[in-house]
């Protein structure tokens, strides 16, 4: 595995030019039957999907999907156990300091010295990736101003506020004029003016440069901005699509009725597929159908099963429910349920 040491030396070394932005026909990213394991343990299993040129695209999954590992292969600090990763045609394994030149990379972690200046902390940057004097000068200028903080270039880090400090990491990262930036939970630590900020200046990379993005979240309001998403499960991909297509394919309402326990909730479950013909499914001590005319079903349950129901609920389906439609289960289990 390499280290961000180890990475940083071999792009001084790399003597290729910086990334131009283009992708000569690939799409920025591929993964083919991508898989990982540690040891024992299959973190990520068989992953195929592409990203498209200029979208901001989202990693969702609970903790423990295989994130974290995914982030780490793309930014070439693992290599794979099996199949493939390129971006913008490169393989993550084989050639990573192509992939490099072409990848701008956010980890969660900050990697910003405080002590340092805005400016010089960019320098640094840039110095790592071959950039030197005027064109270094006026690229830490240009990323600045992207990211509004033009006015803050000789101030010191540690003077700066949380979002402020994250948008220098984005501008770090797009020192090189990357076309894929990979963001590794980018919100966290965000009140919520800066993470809308931040969104902000993500579509306007993708609009004005056509960058493509990469996010990996845990947060649902998160994914909800991201022009198309993958959704993963215990290493695998359970959906693909845009958020409002994955939360079309589930048709009309939710409607949730809340028993007392499991095994009440199966018994209603039971009670309904026998009266209404539905096949709803139990999550904990719930019940939840999806139903065109939500309302109206949930007042005839409610009449046919009195005493039977703690609370109702209906709303439009969310990516929860999307989550809970592919796997069965709850994006964060609660300790009664079991992983089913
Ligand atoms: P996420 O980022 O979505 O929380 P991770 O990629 O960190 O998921 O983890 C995916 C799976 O791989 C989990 O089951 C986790 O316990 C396991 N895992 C992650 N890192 C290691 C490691 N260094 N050694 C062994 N297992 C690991």
């Amino acid at each position: 595995m390499a280290t961000v040491q180890q990475i940083a030396q071999s792009l001084q070394e790399s003597s290729r030019s910086v990334g131009s932005g283009e992708f000569s026909g690939h799409a920025p990213i591929e993964l083919d039957r991508l898989s990982h394991d540690y040891g024992s343990r299959l973190a990520l299993d068989g992953l195929s999907f592409d990203v498209r040129p200029a979208e901001i695209f989202g990693l969702l999954g609970p903790n423990g999907s295989g994130k974290t590992t995914l982030f780490r292969i793309l930014s070439t600090l693992m290599v794979p156990t099996g199949g493939q990763a390129h971006i913008a045609g490169f393989d993550v394994a084989t050639e990573p300091n192509r992939v490099r030149q072409q990848t701008g990379i956010v980890f969660q972690a900050t990697s910003l010295d405080v002590k340092l200046t805005v400016a010089e902390n960019l320098m640094h940057q840039g110095h790592l990736y071959g950039l030197r004097g005027a064109q270094l000068q006026t690229r830490a200028k240009d990323v600045l101003a992207r990211v509004g903080l033009a006015d803050r270039a000789r101030d010191l880090v540690e003077t700066l506020s949380g979002g402020q400090k994250r948008r220098v990491e984005l501008a770090k990262g797009l020192i090189h004029s990357p076309s894929v930036l990979l963001l590794d939970e980018p919100s966290t630590g965000l009140d919520p003016g800066a993470r809308i900020d931040l969104w902000n200046y993500l579509r306007i990379l993708r609009d004005e440069q056509g960058v493509t993005v990469l996010v990996t979240t845990h947060l649902m309001e998160e994914a909800e901005h991201c022009d198309r998403l993958a959704i993963l499960n215990a290493g695998k991909l359970v959906a693909l699509g845009s958020p409002t297509e994955l939360k079309a394919e589930i048709g009309g309402d939710i409607v949730q009725f809340e028993t007392r326990s499991p095994e009440d909730a199966k018994t209603l479950a039971a009670g309904i597929t026998q009266r209404f013909a539905v096949q709803p499914s139990v999550v904990g001590n719930a019940v939840r159908v999806e139903r065109e005319h939500g309302h109206r079903f949930l007042t005839e349950v409610v009449e046919a099963f009195p005493g039977a129901i703690e609370s109702v609920s209906v709303a439009k389906p969310s990516l929860e429910d999307v989550f809970i439609q592919r796997t069965g289960h709850r994006f964060w289990l609660e300790k009664n349920e079991e992983k089913s």
